[in-house]
């Protein structure tokens, strides 16, 4: 085992601080990575808040992790020293499991390892996540990061950009279609970029009319203020499909009368109750709501060969380790444009 320094919460009404974890010795199955930039997810908020009440302390989070190989073991062919690799929001599952069978980890029947916040099948004890010097994975679940995009802004594509492209992927979204993306942070920013890719004519949809301009450098064709009643009225029954990135509980009414006959909304957001739903709106016009997390490694690999073939990353803000509290502040007000990264040197560098 070696020490590692990392940042996480021990109360999920305390800051995150530095603090020190242990990281195993490589086994046979083992790539090593030395951590160059961790993106800061949503879902890093809700964890050290304790939001989905399931939290386990210290919380180290972190799973849009990019870095260099400096270790393999001795079964891995396919990473060597000195790769440009990510991680995202798995470390292990069972490998045997029909989900697992069909690339689809994340719905591992014995549970997915979560790169932080789940038992650590090694150490006993729980997952720590990216917010750290250095992270030792099965190679199963390490990607492949493209040489010839920005490496910092790759890292939010580890989860905010498999959790947009899968469901856009698995729904078929396609050229002609009108796609309306809920919430423009992390994952919206991402969802946007995605369906435009796909040729779809996409639709903003977004509380905070401030965003506009934004939402159309992104490469969105249209942009609907959801608070804007008249507006939504307007375009009622009019989306071949929704993404619904809301990060919190909300009434969804009001975008289900925005879906035509047939259509889907998936919510990939909110991970806690929703306001009561009327059956009346999706029974008149046979819609449906669905859901969907993150995408398995194969998607994962395909995801990002895409974004290296298009061209395409986040938009990212830098930010020191040191400045963490605040940015999760920020984040909670939706005021980050659209996702931070953190630079992990920054933890390094400290004494
Ligand atoms: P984020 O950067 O905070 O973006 C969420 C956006 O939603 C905000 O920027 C805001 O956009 C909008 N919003 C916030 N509060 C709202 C409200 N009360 N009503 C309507 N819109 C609201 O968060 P993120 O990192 O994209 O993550 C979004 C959610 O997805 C989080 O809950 C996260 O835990 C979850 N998540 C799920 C998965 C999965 O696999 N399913 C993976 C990653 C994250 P506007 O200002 O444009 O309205
Ligand atoms: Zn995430």
């Amino acid at each position: 085992m070696s020490e590692v320094k990392a940042y996480g919460a021990q109360a999920s009404d305390a800051n995150l601080k530095e603090l020190n974890i242990e990281r195993r010795q490589i086994t046979a199955d083992d790539v090593q990575i030395e951590i160059e930039y961790c993106g800061v997810c949503h879902s890093d908020i809700h964890q050290v808040r304790n939001d989905w009440k399931n939290s386990k302390y210290p919380v180290v989070p972190g799973h849009e992790i990019i870095g260099r190989v400096t270790q393999v073991g001795k079964n891995v062919s396919n990473f060597k020293e000195g790769d440009l690799v990510g991680v995202g929001c798995m470390v292990d599952s069972c490998q045997e499991c029909d989900s697992c069978k069909e690339d689809l980890e994340q719905f591992c029947e014995k549970g997915a390892t979560l790169t932080y916040n789940s038992k650590d099948k090694h150490l006993g004890g729980h997952t720590f996540g990216g917010y750290s010097e250095q992270i030792v994975v099965d190679k199963e679940f390490v990607l492949s990061i493209p040489e010839n995009i920005d490496a910092k802004a790759t890292a939010p594509l580890l989860c905010a950009g498999i959790t947009t492209y899968s469901p856009l992927r698995h729904w078929n979204v396609k050229k002609g279609d009108k796609v309306g993306v809920i919430g423009l942070g992390g994952l919206g920013h991402m969802g946007v970029k995605f369906a435009s890719a796909l040729g779809a004519h996409v639709v903003m949809i977004t509380t905070s009319p401030s965003k506009s301009e934004d939402a159309k450098k992104l490469g969105a064709d249209e942009v609907l203020v959801s608070k804007n009643e008249e507006d939504m009225k307007k375009q009622a029954g009019s989306f071949d499909f929704l993404l619904n990135t809301v990060p919190v509980g909300h009434d969804m009414n009001p975008y289900i009368a925005l879906l035509k006959r047939d259509a889907t909304m998936v919510l990939v957001g909110a991970i806690e109750p929703l306001d009561p739903v009327h059956g009346g709106g999706l029974i008149g016009g046979r819609k449906r709501i669905a859901g969907s997390v993150i995408g398995g490694i194969k998607e994962t690999q395909e995801m990002l060969d895409f974004c290296g073939e298009n061209n395409i990353v986040s938009d990212i803000e830098m930010i020191d380790i040191h400045n963490i509290n605040e940015a999760f502040d920020r984040v909670v007000k939706s005021d980050v444009k659209y996702r931070f990264v953190i630079d992990m040197k920054s933890l390094k560098n400290k004494n």
